[in-house]
């Protein structure tokens, strides 16, 4: 029987929009199944794109073709490079985004794709055939009319769409045949909501869960497991007192995250800071036998790095403040995002100390924060392309692979769809390795150590991070994206032309010199940045530097990083080598760790566990010792498995 589609991809979160844009671009006939296709593109939880990190992973989506990038570009009301006194490795983009916006972007760039259909309804299983994906089916749903991200912030209409999504579960189910399937279902299988001592089923507030999914992907042998995450609560523009704030201004200029974007013209919206206080924390400490996160409601692991408001109570006891970040959600709601504070606490709890924040005194509470444990899949269970091991063709991407944030999911579902239109062309998965984007650092992480937490991106995750910054993500993934066809003509011909400004920018640094110094060498001076050359660089030079510092500003800022990280990064290009050597050697599938002579037992069982694709693979996995390596690289040298 001929298949419905090529690839269906599970869910139109930002794992899933990636997935869907990057398969269809790549030429499958492609179908994106979501519970609700007006709901494609809602941010879960703050709106914001971007930040330290996973800036850095935005840009990378953005270079590699996708479009995460492009839309914060057109919908963002705010853009900061975070860290900016510190060094230009570690610089974050973030931008503030308008929630609606943003998924309304989404939503019209699907809808415009090629080869791309959009389709309502609860996929609940997976069908395979010989061990393969054969295609997926689906449940079909009924959506009141208006159940749209903009809508939800109405109570009503959102329970209305949850009620009537668990009806709908009734329907006769629709089999879609397809030889590839991503699934990013998020935080929607089997999603158990908190607040206070109140549980409830659902995905997100307003949206009822998937739990018939989980089951199947259980009876494909995927081992799942339980996370945990939380939100803050939502407050009324107009009833918060602003002059007891401080106003948070955008960059000026500000910098896009997509290196199409020429130039943001936009008119910037201030955030505001405010700070909880030692009342506040107090009427925290007294009701925490109400919290479920410490009366054993909330079983699951949460987030470290962002914990809910409770526990930095708890955890940081000392601390007599934390900052609440007013953000708005958009040019044309009321909506406010008290960021700081997620929380599960009873409403009352909520309600009382929300106004004790100086600033929120009579703030009107639209949303109470709120907390959800969702079904996970340790990502350990995937190849580094992620495909499942256990089932050829069954790919997962996003939150379901114990990771938070839009960021990591949106980078995890170029890379499956990517793989997904790959592997039905017969060619090689693309694995982007640690020294060449967080992207790869986050994916190598993923499916060689797994998760004991949600995971999330820091610039700390990297060994290489001077090399991995956001001003280079072009650089390093461009000829990637367009080598594998997702880079079209335009975003080509704009890379080829700052390449060579940026070649111009090199070869005029290296080629000037004043007092016997190059210029190249005088940026590595501490503190020294391309404009201040302009005094002391000779003529023509100088005119020259002058043009490109006007013409391609963006170029020169590169080289000049170059520069001042070149002795670092040569130093670090040995240990490079040596590791590309180690990623390059490939672990035959099935080799039987039985027969390594000389190995530990324990390092056999992780290996036989984690069953890594490349002895650098195997190096980061947990447990595995370099001498481990040895005597696996001895072994495939004789060529008893290869
Ligand atoms: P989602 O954005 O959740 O999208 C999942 C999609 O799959 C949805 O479109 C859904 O309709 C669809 N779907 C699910 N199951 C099915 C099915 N069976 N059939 C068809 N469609 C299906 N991130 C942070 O970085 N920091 C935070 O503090 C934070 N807090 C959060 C708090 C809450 C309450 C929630 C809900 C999320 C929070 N997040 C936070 C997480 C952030 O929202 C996610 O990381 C991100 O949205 C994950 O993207 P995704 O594409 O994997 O999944």
């Amino acid at each position: 029987m001929a298949a419905d589609f090529d690839i269906v991809v599970v869910g139109g979160g930002h794992a899933g929009i990636e997935a869907a844009w990057a398969a269809s671009r790549l030429g499958a006939r492609t179908a994106l199944v979501t519970l609700n296709p007006s709901m494609v593109g809602q941010m879960s939880c703050n709106p914001a794109i971007g930040g330290v990190g996973k800036g850095q992973m935005v840009r990378e989506i953005d270079a590699l073709g996708g479009v995460m990038g492009r839309a914060a570009d057109a919908t963002g009301m705010q853009f900061r490079m975070l860290n900016r006194s510190k060094g230009p490795a570690v610089w974050g983009p973030r931008c503030q985004s308008d929630r609606h916006a943003y998924a309304a972007w989404m939503q019209a760039a699907l809808a415009e794709a090629a080869n791309l259909t959009i389709l309502a309804g609860e996929v609940t299983d997976v069908l395979t055939e010989g061990g393969a994906v054969a295609g997926v089916r689906v449940a079909s749903r009924h959506l009141p009319a208006g159940a749209d991200v903009r809508r939800c912030e109405s109570a009503a209409l959102a329970d209305e769409v949850a009620r009537s999504a668990a009806e709908a579960a009734h329907e006769p189910p629709t089999d879609l045949r397809c030889a590839a399937a991503v699934v990013t279902a998020g935080t929607f299988l089997n999603g158990l909501m908190h607040l206070g001592q109140r549980s409830w089923r659902g995905g997100r507030y307003g949206e009822a869960p998937a739990g018939r999914l989980s089951d199947s992907l259980r009876r494909c042998g995927l081992q799942l497991g339980r996370l945990k995450t939380g939100t803050c609560p939502r407050l009324a523009a107009e009833t918060i007192d602003y002059d007891r704030c401080t106003p948070q201004h955008g960059d000026e200029p500000p910098v896009p995250f997509s290196f199409l974007t020429e130039r943001l013209a936009l008119r910037q919206e201030p955030c505001w800071i405010t700070a909880t206080t030692p009342t506040v924390h107090e009427i925290v400490r007294a009701n925490l036998h109400r919290a479920p996160l410490y009366t054993g409601q909330i079983q699951s692991t949460g987030p470290r790095y962002c914990p809910s408001f409770e526990t930095k109570v708890v955890r940081f006891a000392e601390k007599s403040a934390h900052l609440v970040f007013l953000e708005p959600e958009g040019r044309d709601t009321n909506w406010v995002y008290a960021n700081g504070i997620p929380t599960s606490l009873p409403v009352d709890v909520q309600d009382e100390f929300v106004h004790r924040i100086p600033g929120l005194k009579s703030a009107e509470i639209l949303r109470w924060g709120y907390a959800i444990e969702y079904d996970f899949a340790q990502p350990t269970q995937l190849r580094p392309t992620l495909e499942t091991k256990a089932v050829a063709g069954l790919f997962l991407a996003g939150q379901i692979n114990g990771t938070t944030g839009y960021e990591e999911a949106a980078a995890q579902g170029l890379m499956a769809g990517v793989n997904a239109a790959r592997r039905l062309g017969g060619q090689e998965g693309l694995v982007l390795r640690r020294s060449e984007a967080y992207i790869g650092v986050m994916i190598d992480d993923l499916v060689t150590r797994g998760v004991a937490e949600p995971y999330r991106m820091f610039t700390t995750r990297a060994e290489h991070r001077l090399g991995l910054r956001a001003d280079n993500a072009d650089r390093r993934l461009t000829e990637i994206g367009r080598r594998i066809g997702l880079v079209d003509d335009r975003r080509w011909e704009r890379f080829a032309a700052k390449e060579r400004a940026c070649d111009a920018a090199r070869r005029l640094l290296a080629g000037s010199r004043v007092r016997g110094v190059s210029l190249w060498q005088l940026l590595q001076q501490p503190g020294t940045a391309p404009a201040d050359l302009l005094d002391e660089a000779p003529e023509p030079a100088r005119r020259e530097l002058a043009r490109l510092l006007c013409d391609d500003a963006e170029a020169v800022e590169g080289v000049a990083i170059d520069a001042r990280y070149e002795g670092y990064l040569a130093r670090q290009q040995t240990a490079l080598k040596q590791m590309r050597q180690l990623d390059d050697k490939r672990i035959p599938a099935g080799l039987d760790y039985s027969r390594v002579g000389h190995l530990r037992q324990e390092a056999r069982e992780a290996l036989q566990q984690i069953r890594p694709e490349t002895l650098g693979q195997a190096l980061r996995a947990s447990g595995i010792t370099p001498a481990d390596v040895t005597v696996l690289a001895i072994h495939l040298a004789r060529g008893v498995d290869s």
